[in-house]
């Protein structure tokens, strides 16, 4: 537990001052060694004993990946489209610390990657222009209450489709296709995520890894935090044993860190797609019309830019309607 190696070195720090002091001997307070703990301490907002997003074993929504057919980019007046026409800028709920896919760029300030360029793509179609969006960086775990209270006009942020949240949310078709994987330390035993039960792993707070890694068993001590940035960091710490989350976005911390590697087989689906409020279907279909069209041309192009370099060749996923 990392709770108990965390009282384990606060009692281990007890008896080395102790000692240093002599052990109530006639020691000058000038001789003291000075005791710093031997961990150092976590990042703000992590969760050591998370909150497991529940699963919908039943798949009560059928194909939860099976989404309203495209209805072309026209913008009838009245509509939701319409609206965002109106205002002139569309608003899109996005990470900013991840890798490849939403981050800020430390040289530019700019947010980049294949979630953002998505964005673009479809500000492109609708207003005539990329660059009007205005990004909301969100953490992943206000991804829906984002949607809910209607905040941003959607959300594109390495979202997986699930059931349990389309009963709060609207998604596109699928646009990119992942898999949980392990990320470790270049040089340690753990070669799977059966390796890894009872021992310290970090994942996304409120995220479907979560969900998948608690069905181990046994399963790891699971930590979550709000900034994926911190897993990594926890991981160089040797705080915990692995981060635990889509390959696509641990391949993008494996780049920035060569000390560390992604191992295993997947062992999850986690389709992604864009995330709409709930009711939007005019937005839905629009969204899904501008995806199809990626999906014939620049898809291949946003992918070798971001992606190909480090998951290798791959086709966009086929779209599903219901
Ligand atoms: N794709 C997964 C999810 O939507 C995990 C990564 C993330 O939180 O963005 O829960």
């Amino acid at each position: 537990m990392m709770r108990s190696r965390i009282l384990s070195v606060l009692s281990a720090c007890l008896v080395a001052a102790t000692v240093a002091a002599g052990c109530g001997a006639d020691v000058a307070p000038g001789s003291m060694v000075p005791v710093r703990p031997a961990e150092r301490p976590l990042p703000g907002g992590v969760k050591l004993d998370p909150e497991v997003p529940k699963e919908n074993k039943d798949n009560d929504c059928g194909d939860p990946t099976a989404s309203l057919a495209p209805s072309g980019t026209s913008v009838p007046s009245g509509s939701t489209m319409d609206e965002i026409r109106k205002r002139g800028r569309l608003i899109a709920g996005v990470d900013q610390n991840t890798y490849l896919f939403g981050f800020r760029n430390p040289t530019t300030g700019e947010l980049e990657g294949f979630d953002i360029d998505i964005v673009r793509e479809i500000a492109e179609r609708l207003l005539g222009d990329r660059s009007k969006v205005q990004f909301k960086a969100l953490p992943a775990s206000q991804r829906i209450d984002a949607l809910k209270d209607g905040s941003v006009d959607l959300v594109a942020y390495t979202m997986t489709v699930t059931c349990e949240r389309r009963k709060d949310v609207e998604f596109s078709s699928v646009y990119f296709e992942s898999g949980q994987r392990i990320l470790v330390a270049k040089g340690s035993d753990y070669k799977k995520v059966s390796d890894l039960g009872n021992k310290p792993v970090c994942a996304p707070a409120e995220s479907t890894s979560l969900t998948n890694l608690a069905k181990e068993d046994p399963p790891p001590d699971l930590i979550a935090v709000d900034d994926l940035a911190d897993c990594l960091l926890l991981l160089q710490q040797r705080q915990v044993e692995a981060v635990s989350t889509d390959d696509s976005i641990l391949a993008g911390m494996a780049k920035q860190d060569p000390s560390v590697h992604v191992v295993g087989e997947q062992f999850s689906k986690e389709p992604y797609a864009i995330g709409i409020p709930k009711g939007n279907t005019d937005m839905v279909r629009y969204v899904n019309a501008v995806l199809d069209d990626i999906r014939n041309d620049e898809w291949d192009q946003l992918y070798g830019k971001w992606l190909e370099p480090v998951l290798g060749p791959a086709q966009p996923p086929a779209p599903k309607y219901r």
